[in-house]
């Protein structure tokens, strides 16, 4: 099986989405065939949308592993479900957002897997804490990731927080 190189963004404004991050980025480190590499520290950014609810805080991970893009998807999706179980019968809401934002180069659309996840390339919280993880990297068109994000230019309120 062949060693991938995969970037995940991370989100959560949710039952104090600090731990929730910092628990995901070990857990991450857990799954099967899979290693953290390196993790981009917090950053907090205004919620998309609605804006009565609280601020996000963002990371992004990368990963090597050995697993396939969609079998990365179901692990990174169980990761969630299993953040979003408050009580024992009650699901609660989303507190932990796990987005496969690139897996190697490869260019993907599927119903339940875009690559490079569509958004990427718009979003301040995915690009910056990109940048900040892998300031070489180039998405499968040929654009720099760093690049992107300097030319979004409006970073809107998104800061880094103090040590993790
Ligand atoms: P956005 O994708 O704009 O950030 P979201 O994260 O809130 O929105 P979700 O509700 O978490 O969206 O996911 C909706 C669906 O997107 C999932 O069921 C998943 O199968 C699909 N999907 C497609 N491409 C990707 C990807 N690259 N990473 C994660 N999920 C993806
Ligand atoms: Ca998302
Ligand atoms: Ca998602």
């Amino acid at each position: 099986m062949k060693l991938h190189r995969a970037w995940v963004g991370l989100g959560s404004n949710l039952a104090d989405p600090r731990s929730q991050l910092v628990r995901a980025l070990e857990e991450l480190d857990r799954l099967p065939l899979t290693r953290l590499c390196i993790a981009s520290r917090l950053y907090s950014s205004r919620p998309l949308g609605p804006s009565d609810q609280p601020d996000f805080i963002n990371a992004v991970a990368e990963l090597e592993t050995r697993l396939s893009p969609l079998a990365l998807l179901d692990q990174l999706q169980a990761l969630e479900q299993r953040h979003r179980r408050v009580r024992d019968r009650h699901w609660g809401p989303r507190t932990l957002d796990l987005d496969l934002l690139l897996f190697d180069q490869q260019c993907l659309s599927m119903p339940r897997l875009t690559l490079p996840h569509p958004e990427m390339a718009q979003r301040a919280f995915v690009l910056v804490p990109l940048a900040e993880v892998a300031p070489d990297l180039r998405l499968p068109d040929g654009d720099d990731v760093a690049t992107l994000a300097q030319a979004l230019g409006d970073w809107g309120s998104l800061m880094v927080l103090p040590n993790r």
